[in-house]
């Protein structure tokens, strides 16, 4: 992993971008022998700073995005071996999803994207089951007792998102490669042999050939008092008032998440009133035990989107390969993205999904 003479006899690659895609990749290629530096511009805009965490490959099956969900689950399978390298068991914050519908008419949506997720991946029937009231009351007695009824993903969790970033520059910096904090403005004045542009939305102003735009999203850090119930062990998802919420459970409270804008043009990081407002309504109603918690944090951060909505991974010419693009999943897919760039790094350029199916023009 750390051989020494592997390493004398590597080429250098600069990273470009120390977040969760950048620092993933960037401890993939020390651990296959290069010798690496990230270059990061500070945890200030860092998308997944703010992020929930959330592993969601069922739960992020839509028709349409067929390709995403390939994708999403390829990666997912990679996450214990992540957490292995990192030695931390902690890094994982809930290991199964429990999605709420609270009318018969959301239980009819859920359904229609169960039957989806279950066509595209047959294997998703062990991990993604149907689930009665009373099975939602005995899994998670904090969530209201108003659920019509739901799904149980078994094995789809989600991560301590901040305690995955500090976990990954330590493993990066004990795995010998160095971590400097610079704003890269022109990938000509590095001098490393290889570059890997993971810089997030940054990424646009790098390489040229990369269309992104963002998708803010605001995120509430809830803290559980002595006098509050605890929050669920699984991640809870539902639709409320036609809005997506989600409660994502932390060792000492909760993540609540999350709105998107769609593009949104603007680069403030800045949360706006209606979205706190609205997660703080829809929470609450979802789990009325909430009212008893601290509000620790409200956040915003800019989702990195292509047209498209997969990430971009590819070689943009001899010396640069670029990683980014990963909207909403950024986290879910690092450690797929990582083995992607290792082999664009090793030269192979051909598609490498270990999923069934072909994906005629998706960009891996
Ligand atoms: C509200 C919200 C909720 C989310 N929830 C989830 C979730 O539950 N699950 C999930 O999988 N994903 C989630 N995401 C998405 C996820 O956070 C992103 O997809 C992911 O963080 C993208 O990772 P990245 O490393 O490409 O970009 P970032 O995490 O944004 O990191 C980019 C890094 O590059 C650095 N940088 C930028 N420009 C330069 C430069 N010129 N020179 C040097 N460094 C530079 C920045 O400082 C930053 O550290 C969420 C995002 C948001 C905003």
């Amino acid at each position: 992993m750390n051989d020494p003479d592997r390493r004398a006899s590597a080429r250098t690659l600069a990273v470009v971008g120390g977040g969760v895609i950048g620092l993933t990749c960037a401890l993939a290629a020390a651990d296959a022998g290069h010798r690496v530096r990230v270059y990061d511009a500070g945890h200030h805009g860092r998308a997944a700073w703010v992020a929930a965490g959330m592993l969601g490959s069922l739960g992020e099956g839509h028709p349409g995005e067929d390709a995403l969900l390939e994708l999403s689950t390829a990666s997912a399978r990679r996450w214990p071996d992540l957490v292995a390298r990192l030695g931390d068991p902690a890094v994982m914050a809930a290991t199964d999803s429990l999605f709420v519908a609270m009318s018969s008419a959301d239980a009819h949506h859920l359904g229609g994207l169960a039957e989806f997720v279950w066509a595209r991946q047959p294997r998703a029937h062990n991990d993604l089951r149907a689930v009665d009231h009373a099975e939602i009351r005995r899994l998670e007695p904090a969530v209201t007792s108003r659920v019509h009824s739901g799904y149980l993903a078994t094995g789809e969790g989600a991560v301590d998102n901040r305690r995955l970033l500090d976990r990954l520059q330590h493993a990066v910096r004990h795995a010998g490669a160095e971590i400097v904090e610079r704003r890269v403005a022109d990938l000509a004045d590095l001098p490393e042999d290889e570059v890997l542009v993971a810089a997030g939305l940054g990424s646009r102003a790098l390489v040229s050939e990369v269309a992104l735009h963002a998708a803010k999203g605001e995120v509430l850090r809830l803290r559980r008092t002595n006098w509050s119930v605890p929050p669920p062990t699984r991640v809870v998802r539902a639709r409320l008032h036609g809005r997506a919420v989600y409660l994502v459970p932390r060792a000492d409270g909760i993540v609540v998440g999350a709105t998107q804008y769609e593009p949104y043009s603007v680069t403030s990081t800045a949360p706006e009133v209606g979205g706190v407002l609205d997660l703080l309504a829809d929470a609450t109603e979802l789990m009325p035990g909430l009212r008893t918690y601290e509000l620790a944090e409200a956040g915003a951060g800019l989702r990195p989107c292509s047209p498209d909505g997969l990430p971009v991974i590819r070689r943009i010419d001899e010396r640069v390969v670029v990683a980014t693009g990963h909207g909403r999943n950024g986290i879910l897919l690092a450690p797929y993205t990582a083995d992607r760039v290792m082999a664009l790094l090793d030269g192979h350029e051909e598609p490498m999904l270990d999923v069934g199916m072909t994906n005629e023009g998706v960009r891996r």
